[in-house]
């Protein structure tokens, strides 16, 4: 059967596996993203290539990226989290690599992988978030991924929900990614645990009294082992992440959320508070049809799973182009 090669290549994290035709994964290799050197980035996406490629018969590659993709998937335009400013990737690639390349954003890969093999089997629409680094957002309709007119719809995370208030790394103030995503969480904590609270003592002991040290997984991991002031914190990301849902209800009207991404470890400490907000937040409640959110199935090889995948047709059939 034939293979393909998905890479998934978040802000701190290179994933690299070859993917059968029902989304099973073979062999699988990971790396760390190799900090803000765009090049660099290509090197690793190259040797990982190479190194799969010499042990199976792959014949596309898939890249999901955490990077706003033009229309038609040749050039990276921006990404807040990596150094492609303008990158022409695919040709790029596909110079060195002697297969198709297709380039898609990391949370539509994502969210193909969802609906393809994952929670959203057999929805005609569905919203998929991706809490990470950032939120990642896609939107699947009509098995397709919805891009809008430019190759940038979906982009959840930048939607500015508190004008004025934390820095993003897009460059404006107030994002939904400053406040429910994985580095939110763990932002909110050190933050707690810098103010020498005496709730932040569990966690501080977590990382050896280092408070830089504490992140989102952390959190996340001492959340679910039972401490209190973690789960209050997951709890409050869980209320962001709930409101922000139900503003895209209000946009998108989806049947269906699926939530993925490292945060969505947290699983029902995180869920539970999220369908509360979105309940409280909704717009014509009561009068309407509520959307399920429920947690994602692949787990943190959706990405390079959803990649693959749609690397395996024509783009244009997939992936919005017209
Ligand atoms: C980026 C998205 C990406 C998401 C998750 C956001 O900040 O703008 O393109 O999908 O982070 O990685
Ligand atoms: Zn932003």
């Amino acid at each position: 059967a034939s293979l393909a090669l998905g890479i998934d290549i978040g802000g701190t994290k290179v994933a690299a596996g070859v993917v059968d035709g029902a989304g099973i994964i073979g062999e699988e290799l990971r790396r760390d993203t190799p900090g803000r050197d765009a090049r660099a980035v290509e090197d690793v996406i190259v040797e990982l290539v190479r190194e799969l490629g010499s042990r199976h018969d792959i014949r596309s590659v898939g890249i999901g990226a955490a990077g706003w993709m033009d229309l038609d998937g040749g050039t990276v335009m921006f990404s807040p989290h990596l150094a492609w400013r303008n990158e022409p990737l695919r040709d790029n690639l596909e110079g060195l690599l002697n297969r198709p390349v297709t380039l898609a954003n990391d949370a539509d890969a994502a969210g193909w992988a969802e609906w393809r093999f994952g929670a959203g089997r057999g929805h005609n629409r569905l919203v998929c978030l991706t809490l990470g680094t950032g939120i990642g957002g896609a939107i699947v309709m009509d098995g397709r991924v919805e891009r809008g007119s430019y190759g940038m719809a979906g982009e959840f995370g930048h939607q500015i929900i508190m004008p004025g208030g934390h820095r993003c790394e897009c460059g404006n103030r107030g994002c939904w990614e400053q406040y429910a995503s994985g580095n939110a969480l763990g932002r909110e904590a050190r933050e707690l645990a810098r103010a020498k609270s005496p709730m932040a003592a569990e966690l501080l002991a977590a990382v050896h009294g280092r408070a830089r040290d504490i992140t989102g997984n952390v959190v996340t991991e001492l959340a679910l082992a039972g401490e209190a002031t973690s789960r209050e914190l997951v709890e409050e990301v869980g209320d962001w992440l709930g409101l922000g849902i139900a503003n895209l209800a209000a946009a998108l009207d989806p049947a269906l959320f699926v939530i993925g991404g490292g945060l969505s470890a947290a699983g029902e400490l995180l869920l539970e508070p999220a369908r509360r907000a979105y309940a409280k937040n909704l717009t014509g409640r009561g009068f309407r049809r509520e959307a399920s959110i429920v947690a994602a199935e692949l787990g943190p090889a959706a990405g390079l799973i959803g990649a693959a995948d749609l690397s395996r047709v024509r783009q244009s059939d997939r992936l919005g182009v017209r």
